[in-house]
């Protein structure tokens, strides 16, 4: 998959950008506070129309704009325009308005790579499902919908408990049940299917250690190994009225990475849990091309950050064995991006302009 080109208006503080893109890809080079990151996410806008630095719609438009604009081209036209006053979205595909917005996800397939991507090893479970709710969203389209049902029925079940409304909130234990188990497998299966291409990943970034990415449903052993949903809804109810909220389902589970015996999050090094959240972008990247037939766009922030001469030598030989797709690179220094793997053009980011 090729971005061939890029429009941006009024996105955090590029006011104006129109760039073609070349096939290989761009390094965009630029001191701190210039706006490499806010081009990669205005071109990530395109894929999931939400930030991938988890800011709202509002964060994303220029101070004092009264909205912003992002389109590109990729096979299909995709378009996203977002303004204050109605604080709704308006996405395009091909020049057709999208009344579903998970309709058009995923139509330009990219990967982000950023510094942040540490906090889905170190940070709490809800990072970690958000890393795999969004790239089981984008290679699984019966996935989403499953996701989506899921949260609708948590949502009014939670707010029946929280009323004390013990009945009104097991009326939704079916459809949560049924959505949830889709979630569920989907999960599981997906990470069973990587754990050793994880390790394979580590291994090959350097680390010695057998690392381990394992499924981990939330809850007492036999909540964990329940197979019926519906059966432990109405197991635990007397616990969700008690807590006001819903206590077992996918969504408390958790991605449990581990070096050897120990959990990354807890006892990871920086350079270790780096390595770890870097695995986790390459087997994303593989999903989305084994789902779509098409390698995703790279989007490389910063990515040599934390990693020593040895790990970032051998992430270069990953990144092009693996992913050897468009790269659009953003570096502070010139001298952080090896000419060898990334022989492309370099432009410079100055104040949201690019000199091309
Ligand atoms: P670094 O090398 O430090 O990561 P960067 O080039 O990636 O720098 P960005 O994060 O892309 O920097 O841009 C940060 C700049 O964007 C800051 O100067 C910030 O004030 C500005 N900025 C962020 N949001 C907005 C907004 N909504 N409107 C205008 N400017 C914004
Ligand atoms: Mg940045």
């Amino acid at each position: 998959m090729q971005l061939t080109d890029l429009t941006v208006r009024n996105f955090r503080n590029i006011t104006s950008l129109d760039i073609e893109l070349p096939e290989a890809g761009v390094v965009i080079i630029g001191a701190n506070g210039q706006g490499k990151t806010n081009l990669l996410e205005a071109i990530y806008y395109l894929v999931l129309f939400r930030s991938f630095r988890g800011a709202k719609d509002r964060e994303l438009v220029q101070f004092g704009a009264p909205g912003f604009f992002v389109g590109g081209s990729a096979n299909t036209r995709v378009t996203a325009g977002y303004e204050v006053a109605g604080g709704r979205k308006k996405v395009t595909v091909d020049r057709e308005p999208v009344r579903r917005l998970g309709a058009a996800v995923g139509r330009i397939v990219a990967v982000p790579f950023s510094p942040e991507d540490r906090g889905i090893v170190a940070g709490g479970p809800a990072g970690r499902r958000r890393y795999i709710d969004v790239l089981l969203s984008l290679s699984e389209p019966r996935y989403l919908v499953a996701l989506s049902a899921m949260r609708v029925a948590l949502k009014q079940r939670n707010a029946a408990l929280r009323m004390g409304h013990g009945d009104t909130a097991q009326a939704f234990d079916t459809p949560f049940a049924e959505a949830a188990a889709i979630v569920l497998s989907t999960r599981m299966t997906w990470v069973e299917r990587r754990t050793g291409r994880f390790r394979a990943i580590c291994e090959a970034l350097g680390e010695p250690e057998p690392a381990q990415l394992r499924y981990r449903r939330h809850g007492t052993k036999a909540e964990e190994e329940a197979t019926d949903l519906r059966m432990l809804l109405a197991s635990t109810i007397d616990r969700d009225l008690r807590r006001g909220t819903t206590t077992v389902g996918p969504h408390r589970d958790d991605l449990q990475l581990s070096l050897g015996d120990h959990s990354l999050q807890t006892y990871g090094s920086a350079g270790q849990q780096r390595t770890a959240a870097i695995a986790l972008r390459l087997i994303e990247a593989e999903t989305l091309a084994e789902a779509t037939g098409q390698l995703p766009i790279g989007l490389y922030d910063d990515v040599f950050v934390e990693l020593d001469d040895a790990r970032q030598a051998n992430l270069l030989t990953l990144i092009r064995d693996t992913l050897p797709g468009q790269a659009i690179v953003a570096a502070p220094r010139d001298s952080e991006v090896p000419p060898e793997l990334f022989e492309r053009p370099r432009w410079t980011m100055r104040g949201g302009k690019l000199e091309t």
